[in-house]
C-alpha cells in the first residue's frame, strides 16, 4: 500500500497550495538521485514525485481526499504515463529548483564536462579628482583562485599522480537505466565516484585539498584613462577567476569611485567653480585668477556683473574619454556682501549709498518669464 500522500510531503490535509508546492521543493531538493547521498533517495524522490503531482491539482487532489489512492487512478499495477502529471510543469520547477532537468538530462555532460568560463569579478578603485580627470597608472590587488602552486593544478600531493577513475575508466559518466514513475529511463549522470573529473586522486594536495586552486591576492597595473567619473566600468579581459574543464578566465571589472573636490565639481565633462567676488570688483570690473584643474587662469570680469552669472573657460574641463577634446570650466560667480566693515569702509559705503539713493524698486521680469506664465 502506497503511503498517505500528505505523510509523504509531510503536510496537514488543509495545506495551501503554496505549503505543498514549498514542501515539494525541499524534499525534491533533498532527495533528488543526482545530488542525494541518502540510500533511498531513489525510492522516496519517486513518491515525492507522486505525491505533489496528485495534490498539486486540485482535481485529483479532490478525488484523492475523497476515495485515497484508488482515486487517482493508483493500482497494483504501477502508477499511470507521465502525460497524467504535465512533466511540462515538472521540468519546468525542477529547472527552477536544481538549475537543470529534472531527470538527468545528461547532465554530467553539460554540467560537469564542459568547459567553462570562470567568474568574472569586480572590484572597487577610488581615484582623487585630479586623477579620474587626466588619468593615472594604478595598482590594484584581487584576491582570486590560482593554479596551486604546490600541485601545480593537479590536485595530488608532490609524488603522487591522479589516477583514472575505475569505475567510469576516466569518462566521469556512468549510463543508468532507471525505472521511474513516468516510465523507463536511460540516464546518463556523473560519476558518483570521481565525481565527473573521470579521475581519483589518492592523495590530495595539502596545499589545495584536491581541488588544483588556491586563493591568492594578485597585484595588477592598471591604466586608468583621462575623463572616466564614478560609476565608469573598466574592464580588464582574462584577469577574473579561471574557467574550469579548460574554459577561459573570467574577466575583471573595475568600479571606478571618484572622492569630491575641495571646490570643483563635476557635471559631465564640465567642471563646475563657484566664485566669490566683492561688490567693488562685480560693479567696476575686475582681472582675477580663478583655479582650473590645469592651474590659475585669468578670468575678466566685465563691469556690472551680476551674482549668478556664468562664465565659460573653454576646454578648460575634463577630457572626453572615448573621443577627443574637453570639455569646459564653468565659472558660476557669487557677489560677497561684507559682514564686517572697518570705519573707513564703513564711511565710503555710506556716501555710497548716499549718491544711490534709498529708494527701493521691484525687479522688471524680463519677456521670457511673461510669455511663460501667459502660456500657463
Ligand atoms: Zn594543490
Ligand atoms: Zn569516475
Amino acid at each position: 500500500m502506497p503511503r498517505d500522500y500528505y505523510d509523504v510531503l509531510g503536510v496537514p490535509r488543509n495545506a495551501s497550495q503554496d505549503e505543498i508546492k514549498a514542501a515539494f521543493r525541499r524534499l525534491a531538493r533533498k532527495y533528488h538521485p543526482d545530488v542525494s547521498s541518502e540510500p533511498d533517495a531513489e525510492e522516496r524522490f519517486k513518491e515525492i514525485n507522486e505525491a505533489y503531482a496528485v495534490l498539486s491539482d486540485p482535481e485529483k487532489r479532490a478525488a484523492y481526499d475523497r476515495f485515497g489512492h484508488a482515486g487517482v487512478g493508483r493500482g497494483a499495477g504501477g502508477f499511470g504515463g507521465a502525460a497524467d502529471f504535465g512533466m511540462g510543469d515538472f521540468a519546468d520547477l525542477f529547472e527552477e529548483i536544481f538549475g537543470f532537468g529534472g531527470f538527468g538530462r545528461a547532465w554530467s555532460q553539460t554540467s560537469r564536462q564542459r568547459p567553462r568560463r570562470g567568474r568574472d569579478l569586480q572590484i572597487t578603485l577610488t581615484l582623487e579628482f585630479e586623477e579620474a580627470v587626466f588619468g593615472v597608472e594604478k595598482e590594484v590587488q584581487v584576491t582570486r583562485n590560482e593554479v596551486c602552486h604546490t600541485c601545480g593544478g593537479s590536485g595530488a600531493a608532490p609524488g603522487t599522480q591522479p589516477q583514472t577513475c575505475p569505475t567510469c575508466h576516466g569518462t566521469g559518466r556512468i549510463r543508468q537505466t532507471r525505472t521511474t514513475f513516468f516510465g523507463t529511463m536511460v540516464q546518463e549522470t556523473a560519476c558518483p565516484s570521481c565525481g565527473g573529473s573521470g579521475q581519483i586522486i589518492a592523495q590530495p594536495c595539502p596545499t589545495c585539498r584536491g581541488r588544483g586552486v588556491e586563493r591568492r591576492t594578485v597585484r595588477k597595473v592598471v591604466n586608468i584613462p583621462a575623463g572616466v567619473d564614478t560609476g565608469t566600468q573598466i574592464r580588464l579581459s582574462g584577469e577574473g577567476e579561471p574557467g574550469t574543464n579548460g574554459g577561459p578566465r573570467g574577466d575583471l571589472y573595475i568600479k571606478i569611485k571618484v572622492k569630491p573636490h575641495k571646490f570643483f565639481q563635476r557635471k559631465g565633462d564640465d567642471i563646475i567653480l563657484h566664485l566669490n567676488i566683492n561688490m567693488a570688483q562685480a560693479a567696476l570690473g575686475a582681472e582675477v585668477k580663478v583655479p582650473t584643474v590645469d592651474g590659475e587662469e585669468i578670468l575678466r570680469i566685465p563691469a556690472g556683473t551680476q551674482p549668478g552669472h556664468t562664465f565659460r573657460l573653454r576646454g578648460k574641463g575634463v577630457p572626453h574619454l572615448q573621443r577627443p577634446g574637453r570639455g569646459d570650466q564653468i565659472v558660476v560667480v557669487n557677489v560677497e556682501i561684507p559682514k564686517h566693515l572697518s570705519p573707513r569702509q564703513r564711511e565710503l559705503l555710506e556716501e555710497l549709498a548716499e549718491s544711490l539713493g534709498t529708494e527701493a524698486k521691484p525687479q522688471g521680469r524680463g519677456f521670457l518669464d511673461r510669455l511663460k506664465d501667459l502660456l500657463g
